[in-house]
């Protein structure tokens, strides 16, 4: 008996050529696709306009699965975090942000990282493996139909991804592609190209791929205005300094007419957070505007973990940087904490280090207790109508 094949592995193409080998047309594997990702349902039985011999085929040599909940925390401001068993004693977690225009889904692309941010509590627990598409898109697979369920609406909840969780994206490319085109098709989740965001900590080449395969939002960790500083808090940088990244998201533009980057900027006490790194980084947007760098900055209050070594810049000082952008016509936004009371936010969703490294342990006790547990959580939002 061969191992059943999950379906939430394939886009459509990937899903159609796969039919093909069952000698099924194209118009089946639509249906089958539309089954999965517009409604929901796993089981082959349910689905009503399925031909029954095509049913009979999919049973046994196809399933469609997503990694299995371990824990699910609400937090009072509506923000939920799921954390997902990934096997081999990995675990991995997404986090529904909602707000009043939109719902957003942050989602992880790996098991741990080997990028190795400073600031980055993944970073520090050192690299897995890369989620497979199944895992990936399975994350919102999952969410979004607890999700409708749990909201009783037929409609949307989630409106927009942003690859933000664990892992770094780019580093994943071949199961990450699959994924976002399931994202976008219109058989699928139908997001739209801006509603889907890849965060990267700035993998030239991949960047470089993406425009040309599926040109989402692009947002770039930059964190730091010079290479010496990038090189330190970022170890990538050594590979691909700023330059080089900046010239390459001014090429991106190109295939994302209409668009901007979003630069991350993760605010260090005492790091990267005085008027002088303010106006280096003015001074290096000015240079890349003038090739045709469209960008906007999103500062993010660091949420400190032990063994970082760092801390957060006073609030008072990321205002004051945030002004000094703005002031200089980049515009500039500080990022809102939200899911504080569950250690939601976002960047810092592999919660401390110890408990990572010990996630095997972990998700063995809470196995046991966790699944029964997933009743509706408390504090979501009420049912309202998202457009794209
Ligand atoms: S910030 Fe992103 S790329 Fe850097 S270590 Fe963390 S998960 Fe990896």
């Amino acid at each position: 008996m061969t191992t059943p094949v999950n379906l939430l592995d394939f886009d459509l193409e990937g899903l159609a050529a796969w039919c093909d080998t069952l000698g099924e047309k194209r118009y089946r594997a639509t249906q089958l696709f539309r089954w999965i990702h517009q409604r929901g349902v796993a089981e082959f039985g349910q689905m009503s306009d399925l031909a029954r011999s095509l049913q009979g085929k999919l049973h046994g040599r196809a399933l469609v699965a997503a990694p299995a909940v371990i824990r699910q925390h609400a937090s009072k401001d509506g923000t939920i975090k799921w954390l997902f068993d990934v096997g081999g004693g990995n675990a991995v977690e997404a986090v529904y942000i909602p707000e009043d225009d939109r719902g957003t889904l942050c989602v992880s692309s790996q098991a741990g990282c080997a990028v190795a941010c400073r600031f980055c509590s993944t970073g520090h627990q050192g690299f897995s493996r890369n989620l497979s598409t199944a895992e990936i898109v399975g994350q919102l697979w999952f969410a979004e139909h607890f999700l409708r369920r749990h909201l009783k609406t037929d409609e949307r909840v989630i409106s927009n991804v942003v690859m933000m969780g664990m892992g770094e994206p780019l580093q994943n490319y071949d199961r990450l592609l699959p994924a976002l085109r399931t994202m976008l098709h219109d058989h699928g989740y139908g997001l739209s190209r801006r509603r889907v965001t890849v965060s990267t900590s700035g993998v030239v080449p991949m960047i470089e791929r993406l425009a040309r395969d599926c040109p989402v939002a692009l947002a770039v960790s930059l964190h730091a205005p010079t290479d010496a500083l990038r090189d330190h808090l970022v170890p990538l940088n050594r590979k691909y300094p700023i330059d080089e990244l900046l010239r390459t998201c001014t090429a991106y533009l190109a295939h994302a007419p209409r668009d901007f980057i979003t630069f991350e900027y993760c605010m260090l006490d005492g790091v990267n957070d005085s008027a002088e790194h303010a106006q280096a980084l003015v001074e290096l947007m000015r240079r890349h505007a003038a090739s045709g760098l469209r960008g906007k900055f999103n500062l993010i209050p660091f949420n400190p973990f032990p063994q970082s070594g760092l801390t957060r810049s006073p609030m008072a000082r990321v205002q004051a940087f945030g002004k000094l952008l703005n002031d200089a016509g980049i515009v500039t936004t500080i990022r809102k904490t939200r899911g504080d009371d569950i250690d939601a936010a976002c960047g810092q969703l592999a919660g401390d280090v110890q408990d990572r490294t010990r996630v095997g342990v972990r998700i063995a006790r809470q196995r046991t207790v966790a699944l029964h547990q997933l009743a509706p959580a408390g504090a979501a939002p009420a049912p309202r109508k998202v457009s794209s």
